[in-house]
């Protein structure tokens, strides 16, 4: 313990975490982990302040058909299967109109890579969204969408996110990252892009000013050591742009998914890692000002106690989610920002709202 209490002494006072000793803190067990949730909230403290912030926005998912086939995504559909959905210019403007009725300042909008989807297609979607809800921010895409939008019109991912930036994009989801390890992707979602060029993509859209968020999605058959190197992977971006915006660590829903239903997956993370996992990041992510708590995938109560292990940010109201709804998870359509209230107060803070880039709302 007493190594540990120094070593969490020595990140407090500005000690930049190796990789080894990461490692270390996520295999903490036993009362120590509150000593690692304290010195977390600590250096949240300093970086961040008392705030938790939150975003109003909301979820459009254009289309759930998907020619991928990730083993931990509920959410997909194939060509013949029952439920599947696929949005054209009306349906889209009109769930934009409803975005901007309800005072959003964000719509997101990730989707399936339906099959006839091209770098067109996506900034079209941006552009109707644009004209049905003018000024609102859209944050949207990720990698493996650029990277699909890229093959499927035969031009470079440069091109792609100049395009969709050209098109109204504001900034892009860092999803598709999952664990930036390839022997693991090539596990839970093989025909997915690989990490080298999911960084290639990621750093292309920071240079050319798209910031990103920056994710993990861990609890199904990654190692601790994984989640360091994925951890080493976005400190390391970070310091060369410095265009993320907060990091989001998704814990994974495994109910519907065919990587939990083959065996090939553990039934989530506990709540020992989910605590950990937000501790660590702020202890290791020493570049990043925010780390957000997913309500969506942790559950209200568990993303309280992450802001109490070195979160700051609640991430948004939603009003419409799928991906999670579709693995399995429940109580993902909306938080209203009185419940968020409710939990930031009850921990002594403050909720402040926020826009997607972290401009704060008197
Ligand atoms: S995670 Fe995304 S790319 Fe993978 S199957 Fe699901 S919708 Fe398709």
């Amino acid at each position: 313990m007493d190594q540990l209490q120094q070593l969490l002494d020595d990140v407090c006072a500005g000690h930049r975490l190796t990789q080894q000793e990461a490692l270390k803190i996520f295999r903490v067990r036993g009362k120590h982990i509150w000593a690692v949730a304290a010195a977390a909230d600590s250096v949240r403290q300093a970086k961040a302040g008392d705030a938790v912030t939150y975003v109003r926005n909301q979820n459009i998912n254009v289309t759930n058909l998907c020619v991928n086939n990730c083993g931990f995504c509920g959410f997909s559909k194939k060509k013949g299967e029952k439920g599947i959905y696929f949005y054209d210019k009306h349906e889209i403007q009109k769930k934009a109109a409803l975005a901007a009725s309800r005072n959003v300042t964000e719509i997101c909008t990730v989707s399936g890579l339906h099959p006839d989807f091209n770098a067109e297609s996506y900034q079209n979607v941006y552009r109707w969204i644009s004209e049905a809800a003018p000024g609102v921010h859209i944050h949207a895409s990720n990698p493996m969408e650029v990277a699909y939008a890229a093959k499927k019109s035969g031009i470079s991912t440069q091109m792609v996110l100049a395009a969709m930036k050209d098109a109204g994009l504001g900034s892009m989801c860092g999803t598709a990252a999952e664990i930036l390890v390839d022997s693991v992707r090539k596990k839970i979602c093989p025909q997915k892009i690989s990490t080298s060029e999911w960084v290639r993509i990621i750093k292309e859209a920071h240079r050319i000013g798209i910031p990103t968020t920056a994710t993990i999605m861990y609890g199904h058959c990654e190692s601790e050591h994984d989640r360091v190197k994925h951890l080493g992977i976005l400190r390391k971006i970070q310091d060369e742009t410095g265009g993320f915006t907060e990091f989001v660590p998704l814990s994974f829903i495994h109910m519907n998914t065919p990587l939990y239903k083959k065996g090939l997956a553990r039934a989530g993370a506990t709540g020992r890692e989910d605590l950990l996992m937000v501790a660590v990041s702020r202890l290791f992510l020493d570049n990043f000002k925010n780390i957000q708590v997913s309500w969506v995938k942790e559950g209200v109560k568990m993303a309280q106690l992450g802001l109490l292990a070195g979160g700051n940010d609640l991430g948004g109201t939603m009003f419409e989610e799928s991906i999670s709804k579709g693995a399995g998870a429940v109580n993902t359509d909306y938080l209203d920002p009185a419940e968020m209230r409710r939990i930031a107060e009850d921990i002594g803070r403050t909720l402040v709202r926020r826009t997607t880039l972290y401009e704060l709302f008197p």
